[in-house]
């Protein structure tokens, strides 16, 4: 009989740890879960996802406002955008989305909620305050915090993260984004559509450098020509605070010293994890710069403390923390050996257009010493995105020489829906010839990913081998009609 006060307790109330409290206690596991804020949800919540898709969604609309006459419609003369009512909007989502991850549902769920910072004091139990608590089991999930980079002058000055940039009181006329990763792109388009002058820093050679640089190149071609300016290959040299400006100085691509000034300076360079003040180190718990170390189990070097979301290290998305979460369930309550596997985990950066990922892309391919055949199709030979006057993109099929599908990009309106049905076709490896040949309703952005499988098979189908068997079995007739032969060109 274990004499321990919970079966199971989980540090952090955000993606992950809401996900292993809510499986734990509905099959019967004596469950606790500990939040250091006053309210559950975590980053995704409060300061990450759900907040910067709704300003998106926000900056999207005022957009196309502004953009009228593209769509046949009169001009209109637009007023400023007042931040404030734009931020109101994002703390009502929040509000409503706030009520699902709400301690009184966790305790009608079954799970005991404490709000305080937590401390191990040995392997089993935790601190927080004059609180004590013991598990049987534990699961480290308290996320991640914005990286303050080691640039000279930058502890001096102030500046924005996520944390503060959705709650501003009014738009910065110019901002600077140190970062070129997806938080700092998604802002940097939707401050620019908001009415933000926005320079984005980085040192890559392209922005989104997990992305195919293809993609993320024709991504940031769109937000060029929106007018966000970019400084790629660059290094930053020092920040300052000049009065109520900011002052980045960096070496650019030529190596020539250049002087930004802006209203405001958002930090976007990267996470780490939050482990400082777990003890981690007394109660034999591993860690890397990265994050804590886990097996594919979500095990730490202390077998029955788990570590699941972005404080591993691993893939910082809110559906990754998720599924962790439910790795570190069948372990821990079902006993089961499960394993993760991220080989088809998708993602998506909710740029206008969206730029979404599933499996290898090319250059990981190349690297990886994959053959690979590649098959595109862009969006602007998609009916629908005509219609919808968006036809910025493509979506690229990676294939290895014996045709098995590695990985699926998509640049394009809506990618981040049309990945799904990528999803459900590499995960449940369903053969390519099932998709070009399903249906798909017209006229529908869709159907880009049927015709992305017709592009490979249609070669195949209408070869001249196809056309000689046709019209030796069946007596097929051949060409009605051939153009001239310069007009054949
Ligand atoms: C601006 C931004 C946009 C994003 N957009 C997306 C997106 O569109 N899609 C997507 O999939 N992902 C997105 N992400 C990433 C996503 O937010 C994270 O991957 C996700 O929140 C990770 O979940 P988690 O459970 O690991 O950590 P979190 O959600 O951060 O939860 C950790 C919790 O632990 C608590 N905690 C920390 N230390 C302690 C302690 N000692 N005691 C008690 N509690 C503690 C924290 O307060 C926090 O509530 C975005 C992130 C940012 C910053």
């Amino acid at each position: 009989m274990s004499t321990f006060d919970y079966d199971i307790g989980i540090i952090g109330g955000g993606a992950a740890g809401l996900t292993v409290a809510s499986g734990a206690a509905q099959l019967g596991a004596k469950t606790l879960l500990v939040e250091k804020e006053q309210a559950l949800g975590g980053d995704c919540l409060h300061f990450g996802c759900v907040p910067s898709k709704t300003l998106i969604k926000s900056a999207h609309v005022y957009h196309q406002m502004k953009h009228a006459a593209h769509y046949g419609l009169p001009s209109i003369a637009i007023p400023p955008v007042d931040f404030k009512a734009v931020s109101d909007r994002i703390r009502a989502v929040i509000a409503t989305i706030q009520k699902h991850d709400s301690q009184e549902r966790f305790c009608g769920l079954g799970v005991q909620v404490e709000f305080g910072e937590a401390q191990f004091t040995d392997e089993h139990t935790i601190r927080m305050g004059s609180k004590v608590f013991t598990a049987k089991n534990w699961v480290i999930a308290t996320g991640s915090s914005p990286i303050a980079p080691p640039i000279p002058g930058l502890e001096a000055t102030s500046y924005l993260t996520n944390r503060e940039i959705f709650y501003l009181d009014q738009l910065p006329a110019t901002m600077i984004i140190l970062g070129a990763g997806p938080i700092g792109i998604e802002m940097a388009q939707a401050f620019n559509r908001l009415g933000s002058n926005i320079t984005v820093i980085d040192r890559a050679d392209q922005i989104l450098g997990k992305e195919d640089k293809e993609m993320a190149d024709e991504a940031m071609a769109v937000l060029t020509s929106e007018g966000v300016e970019f400084q790629l290959n660059a290094t930053i040299e020092s920040v300052a605070q000049k009065g109520s400006r900011k002052e980045v100085t960096l070496k650019d691509h030529k190596g020539e010293t250049v002087h930004l000034t802006a209203d405001a300076l958002l930090v976007a360079m990267g996470r780490a994890p939050n482990i400082d003040d777990l003890n981690l180190d007394q109660i034999g718990v591993g860690t890397q710069p990265t994050g804590i170390v886990v097996d594919p189990r979500m095990r730490t070097t202390q077998k029955h403390i788990y570590a699941a979301g972005d404080v591993n290290g691993g893939y910082q998305f809110t559906h990754a923390a998720g599924y962790e979460g439910s790795i570190v369930i069948s372990n821990a309550i079902f006993h089961l050996p499960r394993k993760a596997d991220y080989t088809f985990l998708p993602w998506c950066t909710y740029t206008d257009p969206e730029l979404a990922s599933i499996g290898m892309n090319e250059r990981m391919a190349q690297q990886a010493g994959i053959e690979t055949t590649i098959w595109t199709e862009p969006f602007e030979s998609n009916d629908r995105s005509l219609a919808e006057g968006q036809t910025a993109g493509r979506i690229k099929l990676i294939l290895d020489k014996r045709e098995k599908p590695l990985g699926v990009q998509i640049l394009g309106l809506h990618a981040g829906e049309l990945i799904g049905e990528w999803v459900a076709i590499l995960n449940g490896k369903v053969k390519l010839s099932t998709l070009a040949a399903a249906v798909h309703p017209y006229p529908t952005i869709g159907e880009i990913s049927k015709r992305v499988t017709g592009a490979l098979f249609a070669p195949k189908i209408f070869s001249e081998k196809m056309q000689k068997g046709l019209k030796f079995f069946f007596n097929l007739k051949g060409r009605a009609c051939t153009l001239p032969e310069n007009e054949n060109e």
